[in-house]
């Protein structure tokens, strides 16, 4: 396994330069006689233009200026041209363009030609010396050029995703017997890592070694498409589930054997989620195929749930719905980035003490014009896995720092608490992001909270802590979010930097109803306070709830009693009871 470049492996790759397409050329010299001209023409019925040579210019002569020189003139023309030589016969402005030049470029400048020179041929000047290209084989080509682009992917020269549909909706009608026909999606486990520590050419590298290895695996008769990203689908025609197994296998296998890449071992490997036409229902809205390549997807998902580089199917209907709609949620994901889709609601957080409503926690909402409203809670865990937590991360922080400036302008100063994954914690960027965001929008620090999970702290403990003191140090407070459904270890309390603790809905639910769990919640606000913590409850939704907990010393509460999580305008600067 050699290195390779990932420009040099390009398959396929359609784009040529005028060199490539044009042919060489018989010179002559421009002190040639014209009837010496005139007989080599005559000569050889097939050649089309001869270049003359001038020192060093070169122009091209073709039959038709020959011929019509010589016939022109009322038939004058042998005779007026009797002493001439091939450099009299030259056309004044005749269209010579560099070899290097591209076809669109190439076809742009013949394009603006007067309308009688845009079918001549064309010289194309070359490092080894003149050519020839014809303007209709420059027009074919590139048409044939866009053809290829709009259907193959430009990396690794396999077919894209508009391609795997075409070519799969035909096959799917034609195919005799619908019960062989398979879907296969693949996925590299861990590629977004290659890509952020060893660059974009790396990556490109092994998805193109990658390809490669997969085009191996494919008989003629199926498709290998690159959906986009480190994505891939094959199209099985007549296979039987052990078939389709064994290649899936095989793709695993053959994804874990080290890529080479700039004198690096790199080790990636792959999921790979399988469909056959009979796992998947009748689905109205959507082509078979689309089902299929969909549940495939969700098949992969289902993989990387179960831990990487493995095959998965999905069993039944039961379990395919739910992640069937995974599937669907990440398909939409880009046109939701694209289209901006996310919106920040603000939910209050009310003071018992003060009655005032000057602290919101910042949510994220998603209306999908296939999906409809979608809730975080479902597609927060998906960015996570597809590394896009990091995007919508960046959003929500800058968002929130632009909206709290807004309100403290406005005079109604209110600090908003942002949602952080435990992978933006882990993937370091929070510090230097929310600084960033801070000063760009000349915001003080004190007006922004970061909310973070304990699984999110537990993870990588002194990291976590580094990167929480640093926040801490800049004036921003830091809260420990849904406490109690995680270890809720008071251990933890005590060794993060935190400002607050949000105790989770579950414990609130059910307050007013035991006992036990009022004097619970009690106890662990009795210990924040000792830590010097200000305590948060979650999930308010009736009045009794509220007046326990300012009973056991809560801080603030949060809830529909108080108010569901609005757009920044519709919120409430007191709550009226
Ligand atoms: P969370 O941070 O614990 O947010 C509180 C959730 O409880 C919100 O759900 C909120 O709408 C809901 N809630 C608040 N009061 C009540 C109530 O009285 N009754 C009931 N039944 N629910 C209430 P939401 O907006 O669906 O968010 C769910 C989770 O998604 C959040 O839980 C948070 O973990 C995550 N999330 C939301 N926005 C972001 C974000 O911008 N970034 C990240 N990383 N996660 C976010
Ligand atoms: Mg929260
Ligand atoms: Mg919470």
């Amino acid at each position: 396994m050699g290195t390779i470049s990932g420009a040099a492996r390009r398959r396929d790759n359609p784009i040529v330069c005028l060199a490539d397409l044009a042919t060489g050329a018989e010179i002559v010299s421009g002190a040639t006689p014209v009837a010496e001209i005139d007989r080599v023409f005559r000569a050889d019925r097939q050649l089309g233009s001869l270049v003359v040579q001038d020192d060093d210019d070169y122009f091209l002569l073709t039959r038709e200026q020959v011929e019509f020189t010589l016939t022109g003139r009322l038939g004058y023309g042998r005779g007026l041209y009797a002493r001439a030589t091939a450099r009299h016969m030259v056309p004044e402005n005749s269209l010579a363009l560099p070899g290097s030049m591209g076809l669109s470029k190439a076809a742009q400048r013949i394009l603006k030609l007067p309308g009688n020179q845009r079918y001549r041929d064309v010289l194309v000047l070359t490092v080894d010396g003149p050519r020839v290209v014809s303007v209709s084989q420059i027009f074919e080509r590139l048409s044939a050029d866009f053809r290829h682009a709009a259907l193959h992917d430009s990396l690794t020269g396999l077919p894209n995703r508009r391609q795997l549909t075409e070519r799969g909706a035909a096959t799917l009608d034609d195919a005799g017997d619908l019960s062989r026909f398979a879907v296969l999606y693949v996925d590299l486990d861990g590629f977004k890592a290659i890509n952020d520590t060893f660059g974009h050419q790396i990556g490109d590298e092994i998805l193109v070694s990658f390809a490669e290895r997969l085009r191996q695996m494919v008989r003629p008769t199926d498709v290998l498409a690159r959906l986009g990203g480190d994505e891939f689908a094959m199209l099985l025609v007549d296979v039987d589930a052990d078939q389709l197994r064994a290649i899936a296998d095989r793709i695993v296998l053959g994804s874990s054997v080290p890529f080479a890449a700039d004198g690096h071992q790199l080790y990636v490997s792959a999921s790979v989620g399988i469909a056959m036409t009979g796992d998947v229902a009748e689905e109205q809205q959507l082509s078979r195929l689309d089902a299929l390549l969909r549940h495939a997807d969700g098949a992969m998902i289902k993989a990387k749930q179960a831990g990487k580089r493995q095959v998965a199917r999905l069993d039944g209907q039961g379990e395919a719905a739910p992640i069937v709609r995974n599937a669907l949620i990440r398909r939409r994901l880009p046109a939701a980035f694209e289209t901006n889709a996310f919106v920040l609601h603000y939910q209050p957080q009310l003071d018992l003490a003060s009655g005032e409503c000057s602290a919101v926690e910042a949510l994220l909402r998603w209306t999908d014009p296939v999906l409809g409203s979608v809730s975080p809670a479902e597609f927060i865990p998906i960015m996570e896995l597809s590394g896009d937590i990091h995007r919508i991360g960046r959003r929500v922080i800058s968002q929130a720092c632009a909206q709290a400036k807004l309100w403290l302008d406005a005079g109604t100063p209110r600090r908003v608490a942002v949602n952080v994954s435990p992978l933006q914690l882990a993937a370091r960027t929070i510090v230097p992001e929310l600084e960033a965001a801070l000063e760009r929008h000349g915001l003080p620090a004190h007006l922004i909270q970061v909310e973070i999970t304990e699984g999110a702290a537990i993870t990588d403990l002194p990291r976590a802590i580094g990167q929480l003191q640093r926040l801490r140090t800049a004036g921003v407070s830091i809260a420990l979010d849904d406490y109690g459904t995680g270890f809720s270890s008071l251990a933890l309390l005590r060794s993060l930097p935190l400002t607050a603790v949000k105790i989770d809905k579950t414990f609130i639910d059910t307050i007013d109803s035991s006992s036990a769990e009022a004097l619970l919640v009690g106890g662990v606000i009795d210990t924040a306070h000792a830590l010097g913590l200000t305590v948060t409850a979650e999930g308010v939704e009736r009045p009794c709830q509220l007046e326990l907990l300012r009973d056991l010393r809560c801080d603030t509460v949060q809830g529909y009693l108080i108010s569901r999580p609005v757009a920044p305008e519709a919120l409430p600067a007191r709550w009226v009871d």
